[in-house]
């Protein structure tokens, strides 16, 4: 062997002892804190004279690497979930719209957790969800809690709504299909307010568009919508009946009953300043 290739090899299975490291009975170094080995013997096979043994991780070194690399693991994890976030909400409120911020006024949350837990099977399924109810009563705080559920597990989700979809169609003249094959790429879709757009001719041919490319995308869509399943089996029109047909076909009608938020919201704003009130009575 070249003195080259010699050296190399030998720096390669050098150990630098620390002060309190020994050697053991059987000629290796030992660590003087966790009192295991910090140097294997080569198989005979490979032994060179004055080469004969590499290092390994003493008990402390190991558990210290398995540190480090499961903090980078989750350094990792956490700057994909932050680049999947980003891409997924046009509205930053959203972003925090989780399972553990949840006020527990929406009964029907169940439904967004089993979603996220049995992704694989309705991603396989194509099972998207009709989530319709009155205005504010949480329906599109639980889509947001799926679509943060499932970009925990590095799912890349889209939540958007046709009014925006509208806008950015209406600003590209080319590239509209281009636009439309972007959100067909993301595993899951949510488009939130549906009804909400403008109803005219143009508008509808636009939804209809994006809803009938999911459909053909084969990948699961949730809506949110206050449009009851009874209008959508009782379409008012034929450019309304191809849009709801396509939804009834791929999505499952949820009724979201939640507790008003904004009702919710002022009533605890009531609470805390009755409480204070009592306070300031108790005081005086
Ligand atoms: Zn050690």
């Amino acid at each position: 062997m070249s003195n080259v290739i010699m050296e190399t090899v030998s720096k390669l299975t050098e150990v630098v002892p620390q002060s309190e490291d020994y050697m053991g009975e059987d000629g290796l170094l030992y660590c003087g804190k966790c009192r295991t080995p910090k140097q294997q013997y080569f198989p005979e096979w490979v032994r060179i004279p004055g080469m004969d043994r590499h290092p390994v991780d003493c008990d402390c070194e190991r558990v210290l690497r398995l540190k480090r690399e499961a903090a980078e693991l989750r350094r990792k994890h956490q700057s994909v979930v932050e680049e999947h976030r980003r891409r997924c909400f046009s509205n930053k409120r959203m972003e925090s719209w989780n399972f553990e911020n949840d006020n527990g006024n929406t009964p029907q949350m169940d439904y967004a957790r089993r979603y996220v837990q049995n992704w694989d099977k309705v991603q396989s399924d194509n099972i998207g969800y009709y989530l319709w109810g009155d205005p504010d009563c949480g329906k599109s705080y639980l889509a947001a809690c799926i679509a943060n559920g499932l970009i925990e597990k590095e799912v890349s989700v889209r939540m958007t709504n046709f009014t925006a979809i509208l806008n950015d169609l209406s600003e590209r003249f080319e590239g509209r299909n281009d636009y439309i094959e972007y959100l067909c790429r993301y595993p899951l879709l949510i488009i939130d307010d549906l009804g909400t757009e403008r109803g005219t001719e143009y508008a509808l041919e636009h939804v209809y568009n994006v809803i009938d490319s999911r459909y053909r995308s084969g990948k699961p869509l949730i809506l949110t919508a206050n449009i009851s399943p009874d209008v959508l089996n009782n379409p008012p029109d034929m450019a309304h009946a191809r849009i709801y047909s396509r939804i009834l076909e791929m999505c499952v009608p949820i009724h979201v009953t939640g507790v008003q938020n904004r009702k919710a919201a002022a009533q605890r704003k009531m609470d805390t300043l009755k409480s204070m009130m009592n306070e300031m009575v108790s005081n005086d």
